[in-house]
């Protein structure tokens, strides 16, 4: 027995690799799709809530595999700088965050990506200055209150910023960096006792929200955190997420380890098929291999990347080596969008520029395929939706066929991809339910939540003096750095 039936809506199904539309009703219960059948054969019952589907193209709802929702409330506050001095800027905004301040952020970046047809995303959640049990459950609430579904993937790391830069004593020179980055965090058992409560409150409580571990980046994170964690994923079975070489420094320092990073992650079980890693960037053939014979998966944030000038992802390697890649954001104050259909387009176009040859080029439908299964299928949910299939949840955008960039409509998913800031989103469902219609949230008052928005940020932007003076004093160390290790790059 349907609850909620979809009659007549052209649905968008990828077939060996080509998206084609294809005409059904498809009947919804318990919040998955119990069967799609030919238009008109799917008789309602009284009870059902039925939608028609006729001038819709139902698309998979997207799933944005790399996100922090604390920076939405700060969006756009980051300076356009590379990643060691744009974090400097964007902490400005961090400390001290209230659980009310992380609710109302989730809630925002939630609104955005609804309303862009994003249905689930990766919360990669990071709370400074300590991961906090409060600040996640209010982070976590905001997704539930909007009906979204989310991995929540705390932050975790125990090694203070000042250590993780090769930075060396010519590199410093005169500068005054004292009181730099030396905070020393909270102690590596501390912090998975939160997140393992965080965790035992959250996990398996609503089919909507989902839990994952975080830490924050290799080298942010001592061998011991790093085995706690390896040893709570294996216990609990969660997926893993973290930042992975996203820069030149990142690769530097990671090779301090005897056999570099990746053989360390490797060493304690932290590079299978349940670890996805975003960015990736500064990796070598060698490692490509190692992550592919580990079946461990990639998160390609391009927009990000580009902003942060952090280097140029090799995309192509990847799928050519079948390894499981997805689609992130990255946080509003470095893209500064929450819009995954945007970051698809970079994904389709932004490699044809350094790779030889249209028959490597990943173009739209590839694209269209790592936004939606492909990034359902690195943070653990290839099961629960990305695709529309009997069995998965319903998650899905309702785009209306008299879009602007849908007539003439040749190729559906190349001008979903391609033309993406021209459709019109009718509305979004996630499990079977309508959370977004007409780019109105249905289950929370959208517009208070922007007033308060607007408050909350104000009043946090106005005391930065300090983190901006010190982000003034570390702009040269953090240059002569990074120009010298493009020089013996280059050597
Ligand atoms: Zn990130």
């Amino acid at each position: 027995m349907a609850e909620r039936l979809i009659r007549a809506i052209d649905c968008l199904i990828e077939e060996g690799g080509q998206w084609q539309l294809r005409p059904h009703d498809i009947a919804i219960a318990a919040g998955r799709i119990t069967a799609l059948a030919a238009p008109g054969s799917i008789a309602p019952s009284d009870n059902d809530n039925v939608i028609d589907g006729r001038g819709l193209i139902a698309v998979p709802g997207l799933v944005n595999a790399h996100f922090h929702s604390p920076d939405t409330l700060i969006r756009s506050s980051a300076p356009l700088l590379p990643l060691e001095l744009w974090s400097l800027h964007s902490a400005a905004g961090r400390e001290r965050r209230s659980p009310r301040e992380a609710y109302v952020s989730a809630m925002l970046g939630a609104i955005e990506m609804l309303a862009s047809g994003t249905t689930t995303v990766l919360d990669h959640i990071r709370v400074s200055p300590d991961i906090d049990g409060p600040v996640l459950d209010a982070a976590a609430s905001a997704y539930r209150d909007i009906g979204m579904r989310v991995v929540m993937a705390p932050i975790l790391a125990d090694i203070p910023v000042a250590e993780t830069l090769p930075l060396t004593p010519t590199d410093i020179g005169g500068d005054d960096i004292a009181g730099w980055g030396r905070r020393r965090p909270l102690p590596a058992g501390d912090q998975m006792a939160i997140a393992d409560g965080f965790i035992a409150r959250w996990q398996g409580k609503s089919d909507r929200i989902h839990c994952a571990l975080g830490p924050s980046a290799p080298q942010r994170c001592s061998d011991d955190l790093l085995d706690r964690i390896a040893a709570l994923a294996r216990h609990r079975k969660l997926p893993v997420h973290m930042h992975l070489l996203e820069t030149e420094a990142q690769r530097a320092i990671g090779d301090r380890h005897p056999g570099g990073t990746l053989a360390r992650l490797g060493e304690i079980g932290l590079m299978g098929p349940r670890t996805s890693f975003a960015h990736a960037i500064w990796l070598g053939d060698a490692d490509l291999d190692r992550l592919a014979d580990a079946g461990a998966g990639i998160v390609h944030n391009p927009v990000s990347n580009a902003r942060l000038g952090s280097g140029f992802c090799p995309l192509h390697g990847m799928l050519a080596r079948g390894i499981r890649v997805g689609l992130g954001t990255d946080s509003c104050c470095c893209n500064d969008s929450a819009n995954l259909l945007e970051t698809t387009k970079w994904a389709a176009l932004l490699g044809n520029l350094v790779t030889a040859g249209p028959e490597r080029w990943t173009g739209p439908a590839r694209a269209l395929h790592l936004a939606t299964a492909g990034s359902a299928d690195v943070i653990g949910l290839k099961l629960v939706t990305g695709r529309i299939a009997p069995g998965l949840a319903a998650d899905l955008t309702l785009i209306r066929h008299d879009s602007p960039a849908l007539v003439p409509l040749l190729d559906p998913a190349r001008q979903i991809v391609l033309s993406g800031a021209s459709i019109v989103i009718d509305q979004v469902l996630v499990a079977g339910e309508t959370v977004m219609q007409a780019g109105r949230a249905s289950r929370i008052d959208q517009t208070a939540i922007w007033a308060e928005a607007r408050e909350l940020a104000a009043a946090r932007l106005s005391d930065t003096e300090a983190d901006y003076a010190m982000a003034a004093r570390m702009a040269g160390p953090i240059t002569r750095m990074r120009q010298r290790l493009a020089k013996e790059r280059a050597e």
